[in-house]
């Protein structure tokens, strides 16, 4: 008897392949169930998510909504979240000692802030049900073989009644998936900072204003608004992240230059504005008294000198042309983005296999029989907020109920 012949076997240790492995343990006990991992360690990304403090969920209670979320993923997400909620996490989490906490934009992390905790919670449930666990295994290749398949690490060979492959975004196995006959999409990075060296940044580093409107003039155009970030390239924040994810093709295909118009006040129309500076018939300097407390000083000297404005002017002494000009500034500035910058804090990978290749209720391959998929290694990926291991969570649990 072969001993590396397994009824299931995972191909990765990350958030899916742990979920799904424990899921499947869970409801038949009596499976022989093997997760092999190429790194060292297992949940590596848990571990550096949410900078150390790992950001587990969102809480989103609403389907709908939720959706909005996750660029891509289309409707077939519906049936995966329709069984699995952030609420279904946060109570798997909860009965297994592990009680999260919400902050105010609705992210989730562990009471701890620690991601060491979701990891000695997932291993201990791994140990607790007699999960095997194998790391510094690379599988090199694998190959359906009857009903089962062979998987190649090295000289080993190791054979599964049931494959998941949970192998994350940009990975070897979108070329296995291909070579058994799936179609899969190209993989292109997603959440990234835009690069941008227009002068008005110059200088204003680590400022944020909230909100801002952004408006991207690509085809077709994209929109977001929230929290913005001045950093050394570019700009960040969340309002350009959650661009970065929904223009994440049409920028990759316009190789990352675009032109990006900025509303610094999007909560009051042009015409709002226009009146409110024509009422301001003061003799303060228009430099050095903003009107706009979520602008901050430094970026609204810079804007009104681009708006035309000169040092010793007054508010009194500004002319209906002014006054147009510097509406524009606020509510339209057009800069131009030239590159992408890598956000260390929360990158994904858009791209890999598409839900229409699986089962939705199953995660199980419409191709092949016995082979099932789940985490990033599907064409789903999320904005930044808890989103990915959302994902990563639900289509776990999905897989490895199915396996069972
Ligand atoms: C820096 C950073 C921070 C993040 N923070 C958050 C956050 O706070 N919240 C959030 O929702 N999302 C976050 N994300 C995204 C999230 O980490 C991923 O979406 C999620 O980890 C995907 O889970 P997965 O199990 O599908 O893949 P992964 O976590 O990537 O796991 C796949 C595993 O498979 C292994 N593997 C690959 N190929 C093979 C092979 N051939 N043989 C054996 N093993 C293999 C890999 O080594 C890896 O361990 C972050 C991402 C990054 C990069």
């Amino acid at each position: 008897m072969n001993k590396d012949r397994w009824d299931i076997v995972v191909v990765g240790a990350g958030a899916a392949g742990l979920f799904a492995a424990l899921r499947a343990k869970e409801l038949s006990p009596h499976l022989q169930v093997l997760i092999v991992e190429k790194g060292p360690k297992p949940l590596r990304k848990v571990s550096i998510s949410g900078g150390g403090r790992c950001n587990v969920t969102h809480a989103c209670h609403d389907l709908d909504r939720l959706l909005t979320s996750y660029p891509r993923g289309g409707h077939r997400l519906e049936a995966i979240f329709g069984r699995f909620m952030p609420q279904n996490t946060i109570d798997w989490f909860q009965e297994r000692g592990v009680k999260l906490k919400t902050e105010s934009d609705g992210r989730m992390f562990p009471v701890t802030d620690s991601s060491q905790t979701v990891i000695d919670c997932l291993l201990g449930q791994a140990h607790k049900l007699g999960v095997s666990l194998e790391t510094k295994v690379r599988v090199e290749n694998i190959e359906p073989c009857g009903s089962n398949f062979h998987l190649q690490a090295g000289s080993r060979k190791i054979i599964a009644s049931k494959l998941l492959l949970a192998t994350g975004g940009a990975s070897k196995a979108t070329s296995w998936l291909k070579s058994l006959g799936h179609e899969v999409v190209a993989d292109i990075p997603s959440l990234f900072t835009f690069c941008c060296n227009d002068p008005l940044l110059q200088g204003l580093q680590g400022l944020s204003v909230d909100p801002v409107g952004l408006t991207l003039k690509t085809e077709p155009e994209y929109e977001s608004t929230g929290p913005f970030l001045i950093t050394h390239w570019g700009v960040s924040g969340p309002a350009v992240l959650r661009l970065s994810a929904f223009a994440a093709r049409t920028l990759f295909e316009n190789n990352y230059r675009a032109s990006l118009i900025i509303d610094f006040l999007p909560d009051i129309s042009e015409s709002e504005l226009r009146l409110q500076m024509e009422g301001l018939v003061s003799p303060k300097l228009v430099q050095t008294t903003s009107p706009f407390p979520t602008i901050p000083k430094r970026l609204w000297r810079e804007l009104v000198t681009r708006g035309g404005v000169k040092k010793n002017q007054s508010w009194q002494s500004l002319k209906p042309p002014h006054i147009e000009k510097l509406v524009i500034t606020l509510k339209q500035l057009q800069v131009e983005l030239d590159g992408k910058g890598v956000f260390k804090e929360e990158f994904v990978t858009a791209g890999g296999l598409p839900l229409h290749e699986v089962d939705v209720y199953t995660m199980e391959s419409r191709r092949v029989p016995g082979l099932y998929v789940a985490g990033e290694l599907l064409n789903v990926d999320g904005i930044t907020g808890g989103f990915n291991f959302q994902n990563a969570w639900a289509t776990g649990y999905i897989a490895g109920e199915a396996m069972a």
